[in-house]
């Protein structure tokens, strides 16, 4: 098979390779798959204070009722008659008040700290709120720059591609669909030579003598490796 076509073909087609990967490898795409993750992870961040804070809210809820309800206990205490009482039962009463004193002075400090908690949690979310927002507004930014450069390199990605569907007519078309599997996979250079009468010319790897005598016959082989096309310069 004669693959001289191809190689025109593929000589071509590296100057369109090189546009799409300068296109890819754009500062710009760096920047914005950056901050995609930076956003992402703020989103994560969000999600996980939220649900904290709802937790706590809750707690706090249960500890309000709690106190809430020691709270009616003590007054009752208050309002009890204590004229009638023995001495001992005075003495249990006040045994009992203290307790419940101790009670809601350990209430109100799990209040307050819960309080503090969920403020620490609010100024944390709003950390990661400005976070997430500064990275969507440079994220427009950079997608901004991003269509600019697509735009500014199209004529000549169209220019190119219309030169290889000349070039195309001239290979073997189920040799050019082989290639076009292989560029669509991002494999490129597609076509290598064999190196040293043994080697792949990309990856280096041995060929068997098998596919090397086939090589000889049909002008191109596949790597098993790499799976480029080999051909005997
Ligand atoms: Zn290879």
């Amino acid at each position: 098979m004669n693959i001289e076509n191809l190689l025109k073909y593929q000589k071509r087609d590296e100057d369109l390779f090189k546009v799409e990967q300068k296109l890819a490898n754009s500062a710009y795409r760096r920047k914005a798959a950056e901050l995609t993750a930076v956003a992402k992870k703020a989103q994560a961040k969000s999600t996980e204070l939220e649900n904290h804070a709802e937790k706590l809210i809750v707690e706090i809820g249960e500890i309000k009722e709690k106190y809430n309800l020691t709270k009616k206990k003590a007054e009752g205490m208050v309002a009890a008659n204590i004229e009638n009482m023995t001495m001992e039962e005075l003495e249990k009463t006040n045994e009992l008040k203290q307790k419940i004193m101790q009670n809601l002075a350990i209430l109100e400090k799990m209040l307050q700290k819960s309080a503090e908690t969920i403020n620490q949690i609010l100024s944390e979310f709003n950390k990661t709120k400005k976070a997430y927002d500064e990275a969507r507004s440079q994220y427009a930014i950079c997608k901004q720059k991003i269509d600019e450069e697509t735009k500014e390199l199209e004529p000549e990605k169209e220019k190119l591609k219309k030169e290889l569907l000349a070039l195309e007519k001239d290979v073997d078309p189920a040799l050019m669909a082989e290639y076009k599997k292989r560029r669509n996979d991002n494999i490129f250079p597609v076509v290598v030579p064999l190196e040293n009468g043994t080697f792949c010319g990309r990856c280096r790897m041995e060929q068997p003598k098998v596919a090397i005598s086939k090589l000889k016959e049909a002008g191109v082989i596949v790597c098993e490796h790499c799976k480029r096309f080999i051909y005997q310069k």
